[in-house]
């Protein structure tokens, strides 16, 4: 069987397999919560999320369902600060906050610039403030706004992979070089980076995910990135469904994120975090998976590789 398809999964094909959004509110973030994070100083702190309703993304990434949670109009001024003092009002005190906007922080029909002033000064209590971009859409107005807070900008980009076939195939509509590029932008401005990195996208084996994981975290570390997230390829997208049903997909297994996990913490190059949303669905066994849970969470807080859990499904097979 060939690697990819033979036929171009460009925009209009990932854009026909979608299925409809969800019903969002414009003047609400569609969600806001308040977790543990291990911070870049080394300490553990709570760090405030708020998931921003704003126009979708005009990247069309293979794997993407951030669109989901989206608006087809542009935002208008005003909408965004409202959002972020609705959330800020419900969460508990944080040291850190992340505004993650399914889309691109810096995308002017997603945030307006017009805001800026005013969600820099809801921003005032937080050390640290992580917003996500595309590189294509990361210049000078990033440094502004970084400018205008009192605390640090920190950028989150998705570098995704580093097997650069299957990036392409991805339709990030980035290249390494850029990503590089960017990171060093940032860093020789003072804005530190955290990259969000795939295990196992599509159109790779279990052990090549595995392999391009690993490679991806040197890759982005040797970039200059602080901070890496491995995020377990999902499907629910519409069209990474049709390529699991074709066989150009199949979900990463449990034990491969935590090899990878493994993998990132002992290279002690920055902070690695295991994405641990929706880990239900890369699991087969119901008697270790809240344990596995559970240490995968603790390496996130800790950053250290903690013992291993053993139970009948990974006890290597004696002859
Ligand atoms: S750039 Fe990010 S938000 Fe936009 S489509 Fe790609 S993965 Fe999704
Ligand atoms: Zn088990």
């Amino acid at each position: 069987m060939n690697r990819f398809p033979d036929f171009d999964m460009d925009d209009r094909w990932i854009l026909s397999h979608r299925s409809s959004k969800n019903l969002v509110e414009e003047r609400t973030p569609y969600a806001f919560l308040a977790e543990e994070e291990h911070s870049a100083s080394g300490t553990i702190n709570i760090v405030a999320t708020v998931f921003l309703t704003n126009q979708e993304c005009p990247f069309r990434c293979l794997m993407c369902d951030l669109w989901k949670n989206t608006t087809r109009d542009k935002s208008l001024p005003g909408v965004i600060p409202h959002q972020i003092a609705h959330a800020l009002a419900q969460l508990p005190p944080a040291r850190q906050i992340k505004l993650y906007n399914s889309g691109n922080f810096f995308d002017t029909k997603a945030i307006p610039p017009e805001d800026y002033e005013r969600i820099a000064k809801l921003l005032d209590p937080f050390e640290t403030v992580i917003v996500e971009c595309h590189p294509k859409l990361i210049n000078k107005r990033c440094l502004q706004f970084g400018d205008m807070l009192r605390g640090n900008l920190e950028m989150a980009i998705g570098l995704e992979t580093v097997h650069t076939e299957v990036l392409k195939k991805l339709n990030k509509r980035m290249n390494l070089k850029e990503f590089r590029q960017c990171v060093k932008f940032l860093t020789d401005n003072g804005v530190r980076t955290r990259a969000f990195t795939l295990l196992r996208p599509p159109f790779l084996t279990e052990q090549e995910g595995v392999i391009w994981a690993k490679k991806t975290l040197d890759f982005a570390f040797d970039s200059g990135v602080e901070c890496c997230v491995v995020i377990p390829t999902r499907p629910g997208n519409g069209a990474m469904d049709w390529l699991q049903s074709e066989g150009f997909f199949s979900p990463p297994t449990f034990s491969s994120l935590e090899q990878v996990m493994e993998y990132g913490l002992q290279l002690s190059a920055g902070r690695v975090f295991a994405d641990l949303w929706d880990l239900e669905i890369f699991s087969d066994c119901p008697h270790c998976f809240e344990m596995r849970k559970k240490r995968l969470k603790g390496m996130n807080l800790q950053q250290v590789v903690l013992p291993e859990i053993t139970c009948e499904c990974n006890i290597p097979e004696t002859a």
